[in-house]
């Protein structure tokens, strides 16, 4: 959901004469200048878990009890490329998937990704004529604004970035499907459920039309991201729609690959990752990391199956995230609206969950915004940073992290960026 805040007798800057403006910038001026004499020191840059979430895990601390899986396979040895059989059905319940269709692995599932593209540019998937990096070049589109750590890992591996704009429901399928008959496109990010930074829910018909719409490149992949399947922030619980299922139905297996770890649900740097694909696709990947590893961590995977017993565990320890976190994002919108609501300057999200709250001030003015806010002791993430090479356009656009800091950090910082927002598009409009 975007709005710019509830109606209010506020009039839009724009509206305002000259002289009003004038008069209102020597006063947020004045508002500026207490905030800066806080001397505050405060960070909403990460979408990092606070250490009150961390401490929810803690258990995991002395677990495992036993060093045998169901099956009597003892976790301390190496082996089971694929993961335990019972983290795995924890997960495919959870991502509505065939438990046969994943491999668990280490604690990062941006690694895998990064594992998946570069096999990619290697050795070919198994339906490429030819390694993507024997192409001459290689193409992915970007849902904008976006991860940066998914845009950095392009820019690193050396393959052209396009974008298309992310809707509420998913990436705009006209867009994808103007850029897919060219066969240097060979990927699409997407971050189906709770978008990074949006919040934006891929429907089920965007889904349908992604993974049936023809491509010129036959091994086309989606790499469907899907780090905050179970984070809701609300009763509303979106549900993801069936990747696996509509590109199999629609005579693309291989399209997509699915990725999803515990970094937000455990501990984030010592959970568990997943990936959810095809068989070939499957049987593709185990190959390729059968090079690389003898198996994965067992014991982290098996402490992770005592600690939670099934799905529905993971379920109950999401609504106690959720009831720590919530407040938070309750804190930005009321700082937003309260300062902002009916000025006509900034839009914003209203997530129904996922880690981040989306900020689009007026045109040309983030940049300024991030400027101003660091002045005062406030770390917002480098205006563009959503952006492939951290390149907004329209330099708009900001994205707010509330759920490291702790709630009077949040309510703090979030009252000095709406300050900072409004003092930029004063400046912007009085120049
Ligand atoms: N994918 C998205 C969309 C994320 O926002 C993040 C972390 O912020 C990750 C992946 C990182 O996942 P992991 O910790 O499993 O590597």
């Amino acid at each position: 959901m975007r709005h710019d805040g509830p109606v209010t007798n506020s009039t839009p800057l724009a509206d305002l004469s000259a002289d009003d403006l004038a008069a209102r910038l020597t006063t947020v001026r004045g508002d500026y200048d207490a905030l800066r004499s806080q001397g505050l020191k405060l960070d909403l840059t990460r979408g990092k878990p606070g250490a009150d979430q961390l401490d929810l895990s803690n258990d995991l601390l002395s677990l495992p009890t036993s060093y045998r899986d169901r099956s009597g396979t003892d976790v301390r040895n190496y082996g089971g490329l694929d993961g335990l059989p019972e983290i795995r059905e924890i997960f495919a319940d959870l991502l509505g998937v065939d438990a046969s269709a994943v491999v668990a692995g280490g604690n990062s599932s941006l690694t895998m990704m990064y594992q998946v593209i570069t096999a990619m540019l290697l050795k070919g998937g198994p339906d490429s004529p030819r390694p993507w990096g024997e192409e001459p070049v290689v193409k992915f589109i970007c849902p904008v604004p976006g991860y940066d750590r998914h845009f950095t890992m392009l820019a690193e591996l050396g393959i052209e970035m396009v974008t298309v704009p992310m809707t509420p429901d998913g990436p705009d399928v006209d867009a994808v499907r103007a850029l897919v008959d060219d066969p240097a496109v060979k990927g699409l990010w997407l971050v189906p459920t709770y978008a990074n930074p949006t919040g934006s829910v891929c429907t089920a018909e965007v889904a349908a039309e992604l993974m049936a719409m023809p491509t010129a490149a036959p091994d086309f992949r989606i790499l469907w991201d899907n780090a905050y399947a179970v984070h809701h922030l609300t009763d509303d619980e979106a549900k993801s729609a069936d990747a696996l299922g509509l590109a199999a139905a629609s005579g693309h297996p291989n399209r997509p690959i699915m990725f999803a770890s515990t970094s937000k649900i455990t501990f984030a740097g010592a959970g568990v990752g997943v990936i959810a694909t095809s068989p070939e696709n499957r049987a593709w990947y185990l190959q390729r990391l059968g090079f690389a590893a003898i198996g994965p961590d067992k014991v982290n995977q098996l402490r992770h199956v005592e600690f939670f017993g099934d799905a529905d565990g993971v379920r109950a320890h999401m609504r106690k995230h959720r009831d720590l976190i919530a407040p938070k994002f309750a804190a930005v919108e009321d700082a937003l609206s309260a300062r902002l609501g009916g000025l006509g300057i900034a839009e914003w999200t209203v997530p129904t969950g996922g880690y981040f709250v989306n900020l689009d001030v007026l045109d040309g003015t983030a940049s300024r915004v991030v400027q101003l806010a660091k002045e005062a002791g406030i770390a917002l993430t480098p205006a563009g940073s959503a952006f492939p090479h951290g390149d907004d356009p329209h330099d708009r656009n900001i994205r707010l992290a509330p759920t490291f800091p702790v709630l009077a950090e949040v309510e703090a910082a979030m009252a000095g960026v709406a300050v900072c927002v409004e003092l930029a598009a004063l400046e912007k409009l009085t120049s």
